[in-house]
């Protein structure tokens, strides 16, 4: 790499000098219980945060209207944030580097019950080498990662020599939307980076996602006369097997994808949420279930959404009781594609060496068969879009956590990988 060794040595040490900070940083940010439509105070915080430290500061609603009208916007439903999209920019003396965003996405899954959780979902416990909590991994650690990567190059008096937005977006976890607003609102730069927790790896290649639901309608009867009724729980139990014979099909079709050819079940169909019926003596009338699939990079939403509907309205027309009350599926969610990260951007090349002048060992790619916002910066702004970050254990899943050690390291890499991609100047200030 071409930054002299004093530098790399003293963007290291940095790192370090303010490692505790970070580490109390995410730990604040993990504290705010920023499921989906209640990132509003943790977005108010980011803008603070990012003020005080002299970025210039936008903050935007979602429009609706544009979104919607993107071949990339996912549909609308009443669970759509209203929280804010904040970003932070820092403008050069001079633009003499090439100009970079950093993304983060602040909203988090819901914790499940908490009583399973051994530390407090939303406590941000360290313990040994990992910080527990929804989100320390996915991907508030990273969040943080973004700011003080930027701070450590503060704290030695230097400042990135190009335009750099820090963008701080939520609904990644079920639309894609925030990191679409960004786009839509005019923000582009040469390349974006995206420290999801992959696992100290660049990600190369990545699915699109398409949540839908299946609304079945039964017909009520008390369960004495249940042959006379429909049951719409059961009838539901029908769909969701054919549904998994759709999962097999595209399953078999990832021949066809260089990067997904040797992953032995790259398609997930979930079935993540049933409701239905209301009393445990009537035959119920209704159920409903909410369902996320993945499309491999280069399907298009649309056409892979047209298929689910298809291949559910031909099951039901042989169905003797679907066939007479069909289900209604309505897309409410992602409705993205994936992409591949081109190989050989010289992007790919500077993040490869500082990587591997943190880490000490060469970068390693990885495919992720599930939704990034990369896709968007690849996909729209048709820039190098990498995604890449810490180490982490249980994403979604209970007592999530982040390697202490392995943020730092990658906290490294990026303070390092922006000072050679922007290049440096003397702090404004300084
Ligand atoms: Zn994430």
């Amino acid at each position: 790499m071409t930054l002299a060794p004093d530098m790399r040595r003293a963007i290291v040490e940095s790192v370090e000098q303010g490692f505790a900070d970070q580490l109390a940083y995410t730990q604040k940010l993990v504290s705010f219980p920023s499921v989906r439509g209640a990132e509003h105070t943790v977005q108010d915080f980011t803008f603070r945060e990012l003020h005080r430290r002299g970025f210039v500061m936008d903050r935007f609603p979602m429009d609706q209207e544009a979104i919607e009208r993107h071949p990339g916007g996912s549909p609308w439903s009443e669970q759509h944030s209203t929280a804010p999209i904040v970003v932070g920019i820092h403008y050069p003396r001079e633009e003499k580097g090439r100009s970079l965003i950093l993304q983060s996405h602040l909203d988090v899954v819901p914790t499940g019950p908490e009583s399973m959780w051994q530390h407090g979902p939303y406590g941000g416990e360290i313990v040994g080498d990992w910080m527990y909590g929804r989100g320390s991994g996915d991907m508030k650690a990273g969040a943080a990662a973004n700011v003080f990567a930027l701070d450590a190059l503060r704290r030695i008096g230097l400042q990135p020599a190009a335009t750099v937005y820090v963008q701080s977006v939520v609904e990644e976890e079920s639309t894609g939307n925030g990191a679409l607003m960004t786009h839509l609102r005019g923000y582009k730069a040469d390349a974006v980076l995206i420290p999801e927790p992959e696992d100290e790896k660049l990600v190369r290649a990545n699915a699109g996602v398409i949540w839908f639901q299946v609304e079945v309608r039964g017909l009520p009867v008390h369960v004495r006369e249940m042959g006379a009724g429909a049951n719409a729980i059961d009838a539901a139990y029908r769909v969701v097997g054919e549904l998994r014979k759709l999962e097999q099909d595209w399953n078999h079709r990832k021949a066809n994808y260089e990067h997904f050819k040797d992953d032995p079940h790259p398609i997930n169909l979930n079935i993540g949420k049933i409701e239905g019926g209301d009393w445990a003596s009537s035959v119920p009338c209704w159920c409903r279930i909410d369902c996320r699939i993945a499309i491999y990079p280069g399907v298009d939403a649309a056409s892979a959404a047209r298929e689910i509907s298809e291949r559910v309205a031909n099951f039901a027309r042989q169905d003797p009781f679907l066939s007479n009350m069909p289900p209604k599926v309505t897309f409410n969610g992602f409705h993205t594609e994936g992409y591949v990260l081109k190989p050989g951007s010289e992007a790919e090349q500077v993040l490869a060496n500082a990587h591997e002048a943190a880490v000490g060992k060469p970068l390693e790619t990885l495919t992720t068969p599930a939704y990034l916002d990369t896709r968007v910066y690849a996909l729209y702004d048709q820039i190098p879009a990498l995604c890449y970050g810490p180490v982490s254990r249980n994403i979604h899943g209970f007592d999530e956590c982040v390697s202490i050690s392995s943020v730092k390291r990658i906290t490294t890499a990026m303070a390092l990988f922006i000072a050679e991609w922007c290049g440096t100047e003397p702090l404004v200030g300084a």
